[in-house]
């Protein structure tokens, strides 16, 4: 298969390497954010400024439906047999599978261990279903009749434009995936042309990718500028809000650094066997980027090119397991979700046995398959989970306020989750070329 098309690839060149740029714009931007908090021109920044965060915001999506489908339709006609493909795809699931469940296990001892929300003043837990009682809502009505099994059944498009157009990635995923397999079960002289037409497309687009990531600092600095700004806009209920909460988001952020430390750590050191400074100087963009946007969908065309130029993962493997992982994989958000469902039954002071926990596991592992890689929607399908365990719903009115800043950590773990069950299994395969081919 071609590999990427010649040019730049975006972290090599004179200058600050691109990682370094990013993280400049991220800093620089969460400082100016907080001074237009400060100075009260949170307006200019949300009127002038964002509107530059949501163009690369834009773009980043734009190309992602496209990369997925080109890709995937190559590397699954160029995986050839149907009984790689299903290696693959076994190793792929069982690990994806493992590491959410593990996730979730791990934000539920955390959570128990440190057990937040259990003596929260009442006054100022009516305070916060009030203030938020409203924008829940909303996402009731999104969340709807929604149950567990349902997400798989939605798996299978009726409709793969509409799939596109929505887009339902996993749908996209899907339908892209058998198009490849079908592809090598025809005549060869028809099958070649239409897989010669997806490389090109494939090519084109990562070109666009490497073009987009020029502007990704400014894109950054804008993102992020514009979150502060628009968080900070009453900053006294803002703070108030971080008091209350403290616990609670203490409890996520810590289960996510366990998770990167306890599980990702291993599979990066002893099934990629790819040394941890290598694996995190490549991944770099593709975690500031995931951290600035909330979305692993907008990001996952820069953690396609980060794992093949940066780790040296062949496309075959990378064009399968990442945008599956993007859709699927969301350890980060699986965790948080274990965690929200028992901060918010501690405020209701309702006791969660064993068999609560297990159905959490498992909703919550469902859940975050069905949570799409856009801002916000983990809190959605959290709607689904306290279902499930009889926790009222408008709970999530509890926590509603303070979404935003996890989301954008829970993110940045989904990403880095998808890049090290991808190097696994190209380490497994013997996909992995250039400096990272020789295992430690
Ligand atoms: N924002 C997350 C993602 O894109 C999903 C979520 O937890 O809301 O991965």
């Amino acid at each position: 298969m071609d590999s990427a098309p010649e040019g730049s690839a975006p972290r090599k060149g004179k200058g600050l390497a691109l990682h370094w740029q990013i993280l400049l714009g991220l800093l620089l931007g969460a400082v100016f954010g907080v001074l237009a908090a400060h100075f009260g021109f949170s307006s200019f920044v949300l009127v002038w400024i964002k509107p530059v965060g949501d163009l690369f915001f834009r773009l980043l999506k734009v190309v992602a439906i496209p990369l997925v489908v080109a890709t995937l339709v190559v590397g699954a006609a160029s995986l050839g047999d149907l009984k790689k493909i299903g290696r693959i795809g076994g190793r792929t699931l069982v690990l994806y599978l493992a590491t959410t469940a593990l996730a979730i296990t791990i934000g539920l001892l955390v959570v128990n261990l440190f057990g937040p929300g259990r003596n929260l003043d009442p006054s100022l837990r009516a305070a916060l279903l009030k203030s938020y009682g409203g924008a829940l809502e909303s996402r009731r009505a999104v969340a709807g009749s929604l149950r567990p099994l349902d997400q798989l059944v939605r798996i299978v498009p009726d409709n793969f434009f509409g799939a596109l157009a929505r887009p339902e990635m996993i749908q996209v995923v899907f339908f892209s995936l058998l198009l490849g397999v079908a592809l090598t079960r025809i005549r060869s002289d028809r099958a070649r042309p239409v897989v010669a037409f997806f490389e090109g497309l494939s090519d084109a687009v990562i070109a666009m990718v490497q073009g987009i990531m020029k502007i990704a600092p400014y894109g950054v600095f804008a993102l992020i500028a514009a979150v502060i700004a628009d968080l900070g806009k009453d900053s006294s209920q803002a703070v108030s809000l971080l008091e209350v909460l403290a616990g609670y988001m203490g409890c996520v952020v810590l289960g996510l650094a366990l998770h990167m430390a306890l599980v990702y750590t291993p599979l990066i050191r002893f099934l990629a066997r790819i040394p941890l400074g290598r694996f995190y100087r490549a991944l770099a963009p593709a975690q500031l980027l995931a951290f600035s946007s909330s979305s692993s969908g907008a990001t996952l065309p820069v953690t396609m090119e980060c794992v093949e130029e940066g780790l040296g993962v062949d496309r075959e493997i990378s064009s399968f397991v990442l945008p599956l992982g993007a859709t699927v994989n969301m350890d980060g958000t699986a965790l948080y979700q274990g965690v929200a469902a028992v901060f918010i039954a501690n405020v209701y002071g309702m006791h969660l046995g064993l068999q609560d926990m297990l159905t959490i596991v498992l909703t919550a592992t469902l859940a975050s398959i069905g949570t799409a890689a856009v801002p916000g929607v983990g809190i959605v399908m959290l709607i689904v989970v306290l279902q499930q365990i009889h926790v009222p719903p408008e709970g999530i009115a509890l926590i509603l306020g303070v979404d935003r800043p996890l989301d954008m950590c829970r993110t940045v773990l989904n990403v880095t989750g998808d890049a090290t069950v991808c190097a696994s299994v190209a380490r497994a395969e013997g996909a992995i070329q250039g400096e990272a081919a020789n295992p430690m």
